[in-house]
Parts: C-alpha cells; structure tokens; sequence
C-alpha cells in the first residue's frame, strides 16, 4: 500500500522527522490564502502515487500568494504519467543547500533489509543506480539483530562529511529504521532529503509503502490506503477474486498458480517478450474466472497475443480444457491465443482444445517462444 507525499510527510513528523510545513489545498483561493500566511515562497506539489512529479511539471515553486494560485491552477490540469492530479499539496519553500537521498527498504537477493544513502539526491534513485552505482552508500541490516550504530556512522561517514552533519543523520536514520519496522514497510524514503542554507536537515519529499501481507497488522492504516493506487483491471480482477497486477507490456498471461505465474513472466522476458500483467487465476478451472480473466486482458488494447499456462495438479487439465472452450464461446478472441497445458489428464484436455482448434503446447518454452512470435 502507497502512501502519498503528505501521509508520509505527517508519518515523518510522528516519527519526529523534520519535514517543511505543508497544507493539502483544496483550492486555488485556499493556495493564495496558504501563501499569504506563510509569508514566505511556496512549492505546490502534485500529490500522485508515482514518481517523477517534478519532471512533469507537478512540483513548481511560486514566490507570491497569485504565483501560488496560478500555479495551483496549472498543476491541477496536470496528468502525471495514468494519475490525473486530485491533490495538491503547498509547502513552505527552503533555501537548498545540498540534496541526498536516504531510503530503506528490503534486499530480496539478500534477505535483509537494506539502508542506501546517496549524495546524489534530488534526482530519480534508479538512474542513479544504473548509470553511477558507486555513488550509492549501502548497509545491510540483519531485521534480528536491528541497525548497528558503528556501521551506520561507518556509512554516513561515507557520504557527510561534517561530524555535525554525520550526527544528525544517524538519528534520522534510525527514526526511520524504526518507522520502517514498527509499520511494516516495504520501503521508507526521503529524496531528497536536504541540508539548508541555515543548517537545518529537512525530508522534502516522502515515500513510504507498507507490506500489504501485514496490513491485517494494522487496521488502523486502512484509513490512510488509496484506491487510486490500483488500476481499474486490478479492481475489477480482484472483485473476481484474481490476483491480478497491470504491468507494461503485450503479453498477456493467465496462469494458474503463483509462482507458475512469476516464472511466466521470466521466460517470456528471456524470449524477448513482454508481459501485459501477472495474472493468477489460482487452482480451479471455474470456468467463469478464465471468461473473468480474459475479459480483463482483452480490454487492454496494448495485448496483441495471450498465453494461457497451465499446470494441472489437483485441478485436472481435460477440466481445464473445458473451461477454457466455454469461456472463449462467450467472448470473441480477437488475438492470437496460445495455450501450455501440461499435468492431471494433460493428454485428454490438449485432444479437447485441439479438436476444437486451438494451438496447444506441453513445453512452457515452445508456448513461450511462439506467443512472442505471434504477439
Ligand atoms: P519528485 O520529482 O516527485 O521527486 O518531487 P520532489 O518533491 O522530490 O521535488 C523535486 C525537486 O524539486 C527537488 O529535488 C528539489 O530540487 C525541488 N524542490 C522541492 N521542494 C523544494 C523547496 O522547498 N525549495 C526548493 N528550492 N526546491 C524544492
Ligand atoms: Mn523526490
């Protein structure tokens, strides 16, 4: 679950991490009003659950209670890459100093959680990552034994220079440590966070994502959750009781199981495809949720094929076989359709499917292969 900037902003401030004073505006008439009391330049920030606001002209800073409200008024016309703007948030502007980036989140090739500090702040953390990786300070922290001071002061040596500086860091970064396991996070980060002119450590911007599995945790975040996070397909998907995420590509994939499902994705990404959505129908072969499924993909028209991989355990494949011929009896299939059925009964629902004209395969990279031709 994603929080947006002005829910991680207040987490921040219980967590007794210093961030500029913002108000959600409603209006533009309650910008200028903002404004005029601050008494100082403002930022008014787009408030969109994706990243890159400022490159698409949602972060603008404005010097006057009119600049403010003209500004609010630009923002919120804005469309930020699916997000259309409905929050807007002002802030007190600072004077900048220097940018960092400082973010915690988990290390799955690692099985730890990982702290990361940058001294290229301010800018997007991946390309950092990608085109400069030595310029990303990392620790890794063993979740049993916590954050250990020598080696946390050990890495923010590496980036601030000023002992002053190294201090005041360390207790930031401890507060969000904390804030990261108390809520069950899956990633808290400041970027960028800043020094000021007169010396004070700000966090000005915030992004904070809770582990969805532990949410039952806390049922008192429910509160703050956006269902604007989601895509439609994933409501709709989820209504019908599939695990179902939207991604970017053609491919689209129904899988039943998991991890069957993740593996999909890999291979067709090493065929050179690319996946319109993970897709998990689980073990039934209920053929209502293969005719929910392909409803859904069908109403991307970004998919130019479906793969369909299923691997009969308990739920028997001439079953499977069947659902799928009643499903595609009530839909038209205006794409090629590709099929990898393969366990209980496989032999009986591949004769079904084939009588019936459909192309079936038993190896997942022979389907693989072939849909990312034909997509
Ligand atoms: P993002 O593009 O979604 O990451 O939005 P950010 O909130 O991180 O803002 C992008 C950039 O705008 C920051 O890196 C800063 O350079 C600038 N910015 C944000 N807030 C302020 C502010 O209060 N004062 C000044 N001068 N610049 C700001
Ligand atoms: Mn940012």
């Amino acid at each position: 679950m994603k929080l947006y900037e002005y829910q991680a902003m207040e987490l921040f401030r219980d967590y007794g991490i210093n961030t500029p004073e913002t108000v959600l505006i409603e209006s533009p008439q309650e910008a200028f009003n903002t404004a005029k009391n601050f008494k100082t330049k403002v930022v008014i920030k787009a408030q969109v659950l994706t990243g890159g606001r400022g490159k698409a002209g949602g972060i603008k800073v404005a010097d006057s209670p009119l600049a403010a409200q003209e500004k609010y008024e630009e923002i919120s016309k804005l469309k930020i890459k699916t997000f259309p703007v409905e929050k807007i948030l002002l802030a007190k502007a600072v004077d900048i100093a220097k940018e960092y980036y400082l973010g915690i989140t988990i290390d799955r090739a690692n099985k730890a959680i990982v702290l990361m500090i940058s001294a290229s702040g301010g800018v997007d953390i991946e390309e950092v990552a990608s085109q400069t990786p030595d310029k990303i300070f990392k620790l890794s922290i063993n979740p049993l034994k916590g954050l250990e001071q020598k080696a946390l002061e050990g890495v923010v040596s590496s980036v601030f220079e000023e002992r002053s500086q190294v201090v005041q860091v360390v207790k930031i970064l401890n507060k969000m440590y904390k804030l990261f396991i108390e809520n069950d996070c899956s990633l808290v980060e400041i970027n960028p966070f800043c020094l000021t002119k007169s010396g004070d450590c700000l966090a000005l911007d915030g992004k904070v994502i809770f582990d969805d599995n532990a949410l039952f945790k806390h049922p008192d975040k429910e509160e703050l959750s956006n269902p604007e996070e989601y895509s439609s397909d994933e409501i709709k998907a989820r209504e019908s009781g599939l695990s179902f995420v939207s991604l970017d590509g053609d491919i689209g994939c129904i899988v039943n199981g998991a991890g069957l499902a993740m593996a999909t994705l890999d291979i067709i990404k090493l065929f050179g495809g690319d996946p319109a959505n993970f897709l998990d129908v689980g073990g039934s072969s209920n053929p209502n949720k293969v005719l929910k499924a392909l409803e859904i993909i069908l109403s991307n028209k970004k998919v130019k094929a479906i793969l369909i991989n299923i691997f009969g355990g308990i739920t028997r494949c001439d079953d499977i076989a069947k659902g799928i011929i009643i499903a595609s009896e009530q839909i038209e299939i205006k794409v090629p359709l590709v099929i990898r059925l393969i366990g209980t009964n496989d032999t009986q629902g591949r004769k079904l499917l084939k009588d019936k004209g459909f192309e079936v395969y038993e190896a997942m990279s022979e389907a693989v292969k072939k849909v990312v031709a034909v997509g």
